[in-house]
This record gives structure tokens, C-alpha cells and sequence, in this order.
């Protein structure tokens, strides 16, 4: 999929020429993150590393590279991506991801996507965070890893329930299938971060390794969404 080719030599976004899916002044016009908490990227006040939500239960993860807020045109280019299939849209959001602030793993990472359920997988067609690290793999030479995480179970609807109602319908969520992570440095990818639940869960899932970060293309800042 990720290897047809896209772009057609026009920018996703203006029209005007581009070798790759968005021109440069289009990619450098995207909503970016100011420089925000170190455990989930919300803008914090000069100074500060970690917000009051994170200083109060600690990320499971050591670096959070989140380039991009998710706002217009990052909410657009994300639905055509998720539920348009648009690949082009999906390489618009990896060329920002490896434009933005890279993550800095102490050795060569397994790069593991956020799956989704299979049933949603098969109605959908894709996993767009599997797409996502493909297309990143692609950019940085850092391999998909050789298992992935699955999802035991659908999660059942979240809406109306308390917060460790919440935390408990996530917990076994995950699970991982694949080799030994002992030592091994493992980045997570998704394309959106809201309350980070999910990215919880599956580091959770991922507990023994030995550095793991989340590259995440956008944060939600408003959390209806
Ligand atoms: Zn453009
Ligand atoms: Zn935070």
C-alpha cells in the first residue's frame, strides 16, 4: 500500500509543485506544538517538564516526540488518511512527523504501531498508525518490529465512565505477540494523542523493554474529542 506512488507532484494542501506530498512552506505552516510537557506534549509555561496530569501518574514512556497540534489542517488530513484511505494524507502527516522534533532512542528502535481491533481493521481497511510506520521506517531506517501488539479484546464504549472505570477497560487490552523485548529500545506510533489511555495501555502491554517512546503525529488539545 505504502509504496504506491503518491503525490503526484502537487502539493495535498496548495497545488503548487512538490516532490513530496506537501510543498515546503505548506509543511513549515503546519500548527506545531511550542515546546510543551515532556511526558504528553500539552504546552506547559517556560520551565516546567512535565505537566500536573503527569507529574501526578508518570508516563510509562521516556520521550514523547508529538510534532504537530491537532488542528486544521491536521484534523482534515487525518480523516481523509483514517477514513478516506488516503495515502497521500498519510504522507502528508509522516513528512511532518520527520520534519518535527525526532525522537532520540539510545539504540536503533522496533518501531510498533497502535492496532486497532481486527473487526474495526477489516471495516476500515487499514491501520493507519501501521501505514504511519511504515512510511516512517521508510524515512529513518528503523525496522517495524518483528511481532506487534494485539488487541484482545474491543474495548467496550468509554463514554459515560469514570476515569479508572476507564483505566480498567484498557488494562488487558494489549497484548504483545512477538520476540523478547528485554533491553530493546521500542517506539510507539499513532497518528492522534487525546488523553494518551490508549498509548498507556499498550506501553503497558510492552513492559520489560529497555527505553520506549511514543511518536505520535498530533495532540488534541481540546479533549471532546
Ligand atoms: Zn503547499
Ligand atoms: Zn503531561
Amino acid at each position: 500500500m505504502a509504496a504506491r506512488r503518491i503525490g503526484k507532484g502537487r502539493c495535498l494542501l496548495c497545488q503548487a509543485p512538490a516532490t513530496q506530498a506537501l510543498c515546503r512552506p505548506c509543511v513549515a505552516g503546519l500548527p506545531g506544538l511550542e515546546a510543551g510537557c515532556a511526558g504528553c506534549a500539552i504546552p506547559l509555561a517556560a520551565g516546567a517538564a512535565l505537566c500536573g496530569r503527569c507529574l501526578q501518574r508518570p508516563p510509562p514512556w521516556t520521550s514523547a516526540a508529538i510534532p504537530l497540534r491537532y488542528a486544521f489542517p491536521i484534523d482534515r488530513l487525518v480523516l481523509r488518511f483514517k477514513y478516506q484511505g488516503s495515502l497521500v494524507a498519510g504522507a502528508a502527516l509522516a513528512q511532518a512527523m520527520l520534519r518535527g522534533p525526532q525522537p532520540h532512542p539510545p539504540s536503533r528502535p522496533w518501531l510498533i504501531p497502535v492496532p486497532l481491533h481486527w473487526t474495526r481493521e477489516r471495516w476500515r481497511g487499514f491501520n493507519q498508525a501501521r501505514e504511519l510506520a511504515l512510511l516512517l521506517s521508510a524515512g529513518k531506517s528503523w525496522p517495524l518490529a518483528p511481532g506487534g501488539l494485539l488487541r484482545t479484546r474491543r474495548t467496550p464504549a468509554q463514554a459515560g465512565l469514570g476515569r479508572q472505570q476507564r483505566q480498567r477497560n484498557l488494562r488487558q487490552a494489549f497484548q504483545w505477540h512477538g520476540p523478547e523485548l528485554t533491553g530493546r529500545s521500542l517506539l510507539l506510533v499513532d497518528d492522534v494523542m487525546t488523553t494518551g489511555a490508549t498509548l498507556r495501555a499498550c506501553a503497558k502491554a510492552l513492559a520489560g523493554a529497555g527505553w520506549l517512546g511514543i511518536w505520535v503525529t498530533a495532540r488534541a488539545l481540546d479533549s471532546n474529542r
